[in-house]
């Protein structure tokens, strides 16, 4: 079932800018290669722990993206491999990263992650909190993280109006960011957001990264 999912998702991205984020929380290192054998390549994992205890097990051109809240005391543990962070939501984790990545001499990836949701529990930057960051010395001061795009995590909602507005004030955010900061940065592209119930929808509010768990691996 994982490869026909895969192929069925893959499908659906021809003939888009998008890519997928195979979304592998839970699920143990033998389901991982499965999904590498039938064409996945970039992985999705919330939690540090999980993600380092897999990693090692898996080939080495896979590209770890870490999904979920990020302490800064435990950058250390991925550090040596994550290609992108996709939950980047303060300048101290910023400045941690970099700490992190110039010891393993390295250059991490990295998205800011927005609150678009209309829940209390979701986290993530106001476009005002981001704007502070870029401006700031110390960002500008980065050599070791590269910010390349923006992420977010829409309401769990069957509302499609509602989840058209979240994506598309998303965009808007990454459209805004590019002209102002990143004009001349072509590596600053991503938009990651949509997941299993919602993806559709997501790339056809310009979605660049989708990160799917469900509709490839079953209900968690
Ligand atoms: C778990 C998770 C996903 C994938 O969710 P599915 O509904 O299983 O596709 C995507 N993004 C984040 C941040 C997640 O934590």
């Amino acid at each position: 079932m994982i490869k026909e999912n895969l192929d069925r998702i893959q499908q659906e991205l021809t003939g888009t800018n998008a890519r997928l984020v195979a979304v592998t929380k839970t699920h143990p290192v033998e389901v991982l290669q499965a999904a590498y054998d039938a064409g996945a390549r970039i992985f999705g994992e919330n939690r540090v722990q999980e993600m380092a205890a897999k990693q090692p097990a898996l080939p080495a051109d896979v590209e770890w993206h870490l999904i979920g809240h990020l302490q800064t005391n435990k950058v250390k543990y991925i550090a040596p491999f994550v290609h992108t962070i996709q939950s980047i939501d303060s300048l101290k984790l910023l400045l941690e990263i970099e700490k992190q990545a110039a010891k393993a001499d390295r250059v991490i990836e990295g998205l800011l992650q927005f609150q678009i949701a209309d829940e209390e529990t979701k986290t993530g930057l106001s476009l005002p909190e981001a704007e502070e960051i870029l401006r700031s010395a110390e960002f500008q001061a980065l050599r070791h993280v590269r910010l390349t795009g923006v992420m977010g995590v829409a309401t769990n909602t069957p509302d499609q109006d509602q989840l058209r507005r979240e994506f598309r004030q998303l965009r808007g955010y990454f459209d805004k960011l590019k002209s102002l900061y990143f004009a001349e940065e072509p590596t600053f592209r991503e938009v990651s957001m949509g997941m299993s119930s919602d993806y559709g929808l997501a790339l056809r509010e310009g979605s660049t990264l989708i990160r799917v768990g469900s509709a490839i691996f079953g209900s968690r």
